[in-house]
């Protein structure tokens, strides 16, 4: 995130000047970006708490959740929703009307690019199907939107 790499660092060991972190991320050119579906910030966790047991799901339910959403677009489509193109992305990703005019506000308030937009819908359509929704709903929209967090700023 940062030329030391502490950036947002809980214990305050960055000493990068705002200047510095801005240039640093410049140098991830905007197409490049653009092809990145998923981006999250992931802060350092504290060794005590990764010594503590983990308390989130079991992997196999995970994985049971995903094969699922593999089995949909597979049954929807003939491939997976990554490998959409164009004119498919037309067919089988049609937002719903609050969905869409999330994203109309999602493109202009993150400048987002025409490949961006197809990936943000790609990703949206993907959080429906592992919610086994057959439509494209707002809240999907907005997700996906969260993993964008990079794509300005
Ligand atoms: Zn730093």
């Amino acid at each position: 995130p940062c030329p030391c790499g502490y950036f947002g660092d809980a214990r305050g060991r960055c000493r990068c000047t705002p200047d510095q972190v801005l240039r640093y991320r410049q140098r991830l050119s905007g197409p490049l970006l653009d092809r990145i579906d998923l981006q999250i910030e992931v802060p350092a966790v504290p060794a005590e708490v990764l010594q503590q047991a983990a308390d989130g799901e079991p992997s196999t339910l995970v994985r049971e959740r995903v094969s699922a959403a593999h089995e949909r677009q597979m049954q929807r489509q003939g491939k997976t929703n990554s490998r959409l193109g164009g004119k498919e992305i037309d067919a089988f990703c049609q937002p719903q009307p609050a969905a869409a005019a999330l994203l109309r506000q999602a493109i202009s308030r993150l400048d987002l690019s025409a490949r961006a937009f197809h990936r943000l819908l790609k990703v949206a359509r993907t959080i429906a199907d592992i919610e086994c929704s057959d439509t494209i709903e707002a809240q999907h929209v907005a997700e996906a939107i969260q993993y964008r967090r990079f794509a300005k700023d």
